[in-house]
Order: C-alpha cells, then sequence, then structure tokens
C-alpha cells in the first residue's frame, strides 16, 4: 500500500469491538472516581512547551527526545500533551483551585503523545486515566490514591502487587545522589552509553535502566539514606495499604522517569504484558506547582495507559457483543420499519434490513447478528400481533404490538444470564 494513506507509525486505529472495550473501562474509571469523589478535568491536547520543559523536567526522555513540539503561526512554542500531570498542575495553578477546599481530587482520561520506539503496548499515541490529590502531605493521600488503583484493577480482575519506594526529600536526597555518583564513577565504563549521559545530570534515573541490571543492583540503597521524615513516611504509606490487604513490597530500584517526583513512587507491573509490563505508575510530586507557576501544593496521584490495561485484562472485559433485535420484513411493506422504532423507543438495540434482502436471507442475518428475531408484516400483522423468536434458544411466541417491547426485553436479558 502507498506509504502516504498508512497512519502514521506508532499511532493506532481503533475499530468498534476494542473500541467497546475501551468504553467499557473509560467507564470504569469514571465510576471509580465517583466512588472517591475525583471529578473530571480536562485540559488541552497541547500547552505552552515551557509547561512540559519545566513542570516534567529537562533531563527526562519524554522531554529530551519525545516531545512532539511546534512552533505555530504566531510563534508560540506548543507541545503535544506527553503526559498529564504537570497540564494539570498548570490547569490548578491557573484556575486558583488551590482556594478549594481541601484536598482537591481531580481525575484525567486523556490522549498523550511521546515520539518513542513504537512495539507491542508502546505507541506514539497512547491513551491514560490518572488520577490527582491535591493538598494534603499526609500518608493516608498516598494510601488512598494506591487504594484507587487496586479498585479499578480489580474492575478487570486484577490483582495487583504495588512496588514502592521513597525519593526522599530536599533533606535526604542530596547525599544519596552523592554517593550514587561516586558509585557510578567507579563503575563508569560498565554503563551503557545513555546511563553514562545521565550519571552525572541524573543519576537516580541510571537505577531505571533497562538495559544492564546488575549495576543497578550493586548500587547504594536510598532506604539508608532517608531522613526520619521520610522514612516515618515510607513506613506509613505501606502500613496503612497493607492494613487494607493491597500487597505492596519495596523496591529500591524504583525511580520512575520524571523530575517531578518526591518521596513516595510506586508502579504496578503485569507479566502478561512482556517487555511494556508497566501497567501504571505514580507517586508524590508535592514541588510540581511552583514549576508551573504556582506556590507548591502537596499532591499525590498516578496515571496508567489505557492500551496496556486493556492487554492485561484481554477476555475479561467484553467487546461489542450487545445483545440485540433484528427485526424482519414479512412481505411488501414497510412493517419492520415502525416496529423497529418502537424497540427503541423503549432502549432496545435493534436492526433492521437496508440491503433489500428477501425474508430468509433477513432470517439468515439476524442469525448473525441477533439474539431475538421479530417478524412484522404478513397475516399476523392484519391481527395486530407480531411473532418473535428466541434465536439461541428458539424459542417462539406470537405477541400484540402493544406488549412486544416487554417480551423482547425479558428474552435479551434471560439469554445473557444464561452465558
Ligand atoms: P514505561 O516504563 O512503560 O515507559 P513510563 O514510566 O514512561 O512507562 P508514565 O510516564 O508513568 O510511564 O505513564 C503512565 C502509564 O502510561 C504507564 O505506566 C504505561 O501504562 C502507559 N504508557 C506510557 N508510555 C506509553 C506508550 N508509549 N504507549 C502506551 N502506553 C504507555
Ligand atoms: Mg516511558
Amino acid at each position: 500500500m502507498d506509504e502516504r494513506w498508512q497512519r502514521p507509525r506508532g499511532t493506532q486505529d481503533i475499530l468498534p469491538d476494542d473500541a467497546a472495550r475501551v468504553e467499557y473501562l473509560r467507564r470504569l474509571v469514571s465510576s471509580v472516581a465517583q466512588l472517591y469523589g475525583y471529578g473530571r478535568i480536562e485540559t488541552p491536547v497541547f500547552e505552552q512547551t515551557a509547561v512540559f520543559v519545566d513542570g516534567v523536567g529537562d533531563g527526562t526522555d519524554i522531554v529530551q527526545h519525545e516531545r512532539y513540539s511546534f512552533v505555530d503561526a504566531g510563534g508560540v512554542a506548543l507541545t503535544l500533551r506527553p503526559e498529564g500531570t504537570a497540564a494539570v498542575a498548570r490547569a490548578y495553578v491557573e484556575n486558583g483551585l488551590s482556594a478549594w477546599p481541601k484536598p482537591v481530587r481531580l481525575y484525567y482520561w486523556a490522549p498523550m503523545f511521546r515520539r518513542e520506539r513504537p512495539q507491542k503496548g508502546r505507541y506514539r499515541q497512547h491513551q491514560q486515566y490518572g488520577f490527582e490529590l491535591y493538598g494534603s502531605p499526609e500518608p493516608s493521600a498516598d494510601a488512598e490514591v494506591l487504594l484507587v488503583a487496586r479498585r479499578l484493577l480489580a474492575g478487570v480482575g486484577l490483582v495487583p502487587q504495588v512496588l514502592v519506594n521513597s525519593l526522599g526529600c530536599e533533606v535526604c536526597r542530596p547525599g544519596y545522589r552523592a554517593a550514587l555518583v561516586a558509585y557510578f564513577e567507579k563503575h563508569g565504563p560498565d554503563l551503557c552509553e545513555d546511563c553514562q549521559r545521565r550519571a552525572a545530570a541524573n543519576p537516580l534515573r541510571v537505577l531505571d535502566c533497562k538495559q544492564d541490571r546488575t549495576i543497578a543492583q550493586g548500587a547504594p540503597d536510598i532506604a539508608d539514606f532517608w531522613c526520619v521524615a521520610c522514612r516515618a513516611h515510607q513506613d506509613a504509606v505501606m502500613a496503612l495499604v497493607a492494613d487494607q490487604g493491597l500487597s505492596v513490597v519495596r523496591e529500591p530500584s524504583l525511580v520512575r522517569g520524571l523530575d517531578y517526583y518526591y518521596r513516595t513512587v510506586f508502579e504496578v507491573h503485569d507479566s502478561s504484558l512482556g517487555a511494556q509490563s508497566t501497567v501504571l505508575g505514580g507517586g508524590r510530586y508535592d514541588g510540581l506547582t511552583a514549576r508551573v507557576g504556582g506556590a507548591p501544593v502537596p499532591a499525590v496521584g498516578f496515571a496508567g495507559g489505557v492500551e496496556r490495561l486493556l492487554m492485561a485484562a484481554g477476555r475479561r472485559i467484553p467487546g461489542e457483543g450487545v445483545p440485540r433485535a433484528y427485526v424482519a420484513q414479512v412481505g411488501p411493506g414497510r412493517e419492520a420499519w415502525r416496529v423497529a422504532e418502537l424497540l427503541r423507543d423503549a432502549a432496545i438495540p435493534t436492526e433492521v434490513d437496508l440491503m433489500a434482502r428477501s425474508l430468509k436471507a433477513q432470517m439468515k442475518e439476524a442469525s448473525r447478528r441477533a439474539a431475538v428475531v421479530v417478524l412484522a408484516g404478513g397475516q399476523e400483522w392484519e391481527a395486530g400481533r407480531v411473532a418473535v423468536r428466541g434465536l439461541r434458544d428458539g424459542r417462539e411466541s406470537e405477541v400484540p404490538l402493544g406488549g412486544l417491547a416487554d417480551v423482547v426485553r425479558t428474552w435479551l436479558d434471560e439469554g445473557q444470564e444464561g452465558e
């Protein structure tokens, strides 16, 4: 095929069956948000570039080489949103949400753009859901977002184990950083090319290296550097969620790829995803609002990839198979049309022939696409009645038009229960 008419590398077309699964997840996310009191926030698909460069940090992968940035005709530097947290922080500051009663609970569902190497589970446009809790410095806030994550994953049948770590604070992180730099200086030649570059500017990120784990495993452990407050915070978060039966393990090499994290970081992985195993990730980012023009506000949250959740959940998420009715036309006339609209008036998904098919062909089509077929027209119609057939169980009945919707609905519901 002519390459010009192919979608851009790393993007996807989502066809109805998968779109129905995505829609299922969207409803799951919004229902969990509602349960915990998170309100939906929508921000623009693009922001001024500074929001991400200053918010996410210019030493990060998504800012350094994964950005889709452009200058518009008015000379404004813009970037397609690569992640949601910095954009929400910008909106929080700009709309004065710090004046709202605390805590402020927000969630989003939005497309993200990163020019990464496309692979299974890794796209250049993907969708993320994310939860952000502003205003509380307490360990209970970290624990709440972890419980939100658990409930969401439970909604698709996943029982997560959460990996957590603490990146410390301005008191204790510098000491750890210095120890890491010294360690990497010793092991410089053994580091991969990317990490040699990172080792001085962003040494924590070396721990996240996907190429070689041995050096990270021998590195100093940040737990030995935590100040009293950071240790107490981490212990409290872990105790609170363990108390709720959530399985958590500390992972010393967990650092996350963005600069704004402070203290808590966490991730959930799923082995069914292969190399792209991160289902969701998050943590605390108390200083972020100050990077995008506001006063510092404590905040914690997480984001997850919709496509990865879909892959991890697999067939546990229903596709397009809504049970529907099909109204076949008996003889000439337009009775089927009338009946179809009548069923739709009763909120029953209904299809009707648009291909001028014979009755026999309509019946065949009905058996492919529907669970119940209604025959409209002919002698019964003259007597004010229509024939109904269950296509899965073979039952038949003749009912007055006025009672049709109730019968079809009952049969569709019963058919679903039996599956
Ligand atoms: P990874 O380690 O897989 O690159 P990440 O640390 O870059 O993930 P975040 O920036 O925290 O991920 O984004 C949140 C979530 O979005 C990830 O946990 C993952 O589920 C999903 N995600 C991130 N990048 C992509 C992508 N390019 N395509 C699809 N999903 C993605
Ligand atoms: Mg990434």
